[in-house]
């Protein structure tokens, strides 16, 4: 082999092949094909993201077969999910801080524009991703926050709603009544125990028969968090990254412990070294662990916490791994959404 390209690829093939994960169209690519030859094709349509977004990585996929760019197949797809009032993890009936407001947080990217948008701490607006995908396509910044992205977000029409359901309200009762025994509220029965954070999130990724990528995260973050904390989805290059030469990747779990390692980008980089999406992820996770405080590790090294990765290669090449084992979504031309087991770094819970 007789430059770092060559090595690189036959180092990317070799990996996938290792994880059994072969993609037709990239291994067989070598022998030139006469022009009548059938040429496989790696599943090009693949969406792939947290378990919760079942639904949205069947939408992502079907609307990207009719057409849709990328990006809008994947923020459609989530926004199914958003507006739900029944997922208390993002959007509308989005678990609150802990002051009972909803505050939500989203990031997206764009590969072939090479754009990114984000929001972060919005109060009142159902559909966030709806909001970062206005930001990165009519600003040149970035990333809003509180207030002013609220304000943007009214500017374009949205309706400013309560996004308290009367369960994510109980569930928040629930929580401030048992707080703390030196406080004046009387505890109720509840089988949460105290302390115990509600987390959830939808991270979604998207290739299309192109090879164009594109990511985004929505979640409404950690439940009673602090009014104003903003967690790993709002942070591009944490809560998701796309590199439409490579891949894309993103997360959802404690997300302090992913922005410690920017594991949206870090997943990026390790496929562009070669990885197959599943390595990249479980790399990913090594850094993490390595990067936790001790005050959050138990007696035998592992985390107190969870954090997922899910990742999809430019060839459709798609995978998750988690810290401990856990289920993603995915969906492509070939099988259909489905529920799989992801990758874990530990056994257990
Ligand atoms: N990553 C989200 C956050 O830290 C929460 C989650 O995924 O459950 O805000």
């Amino acid at each position: 082999m007789s430059d770092s390209v060559n090595r690189r690829t036959f180092l990317g093939t070799a990996a996938l092949a290792a994880a059994g994960t072969t993609i037709p169209g990239l291994l067989a690519a070598s022998p030139p094909e006469a022009p009548w030859v059938a040429r496989p094709q790696a599943s090009k349509f693949a969406a792939v993201g947290s378990a919760n977004g079942i639904i949205s990585v069947r939408n992502a996929v079907e609307l990207m077969q009719r057409g849709r760019d990328t990006l809008d197949a994947a923020v459609e797809g989530v926004k199914i999910v958003e507006l739900d009032p029944a997922d208390d993890s993002v959007g509308y009936g989005g678990l609150p801080n802990e002051n009972g407001v909803v505050q939500l947080d989203a990031s997206c990217m764009h590969g072939p524009s090479k754009r990114a948008g984000a929001v972060a701490a919005l109060e009142g607006i159902k559909t966030p991703s709806e909001v970062a995908r206005l930001i990165l396509r009519y600003t040149n910044h970035i990333l809003l926050v509180g207030e002013g992205a609220k304000k943007f977000a009214l500017s374009y029409g949205f309706k400013e709603e309560d996004l308290l359901t009367p369960a994510s309200r109980e569930k928040w009762l629930r929580w401030r009544a048992n707080r703390g025994s030196g406080d004046s509220w009387v505890d109720v029965p509840d089988k949460q125990p105290i302390g115990m954070e509600h987390t959830g999130t939808i991270n979604l990724n998207v290739v299309n028969a192109k090879g164009e990528i594109s990511s985004v995260t929505t979640t409404s973050g950690l439940a009673w968090k602090i009014a104003g904390r903003a967690g790993d989805s709002p942070i591009v290059g944490a809560g998701q990254y796309t590199d439409n030469e490579i891949g894309a990747a993103g997360s959802t779990g404690l997300g302090e412990a992913n922005i410690m390692v920017c594991g949206g980008f870090l997943t990026v980089e390790h496929m562009r070294q070669g990885m197959a999406p599943t390595d990249a992820c479980l790399a990913t996770l090594r850094r993490v662990v390595a990067m936790t405080p001790p005050r959050l590790l138990d007696e035998r090294g592992r985390p107190r916490y969870q954090l997922q990765f899910y990742a999809v290669n430019k060839a459709g090449v798609y995978g998750c791994a988690a810290l401990f084992p856990t289920k993603y979504a995915a969906c492509d031309a070939t099988n259909g959404a489905r529920t799989l087991d992801g990758a874990a770094l530990f056994p257990g819970n």
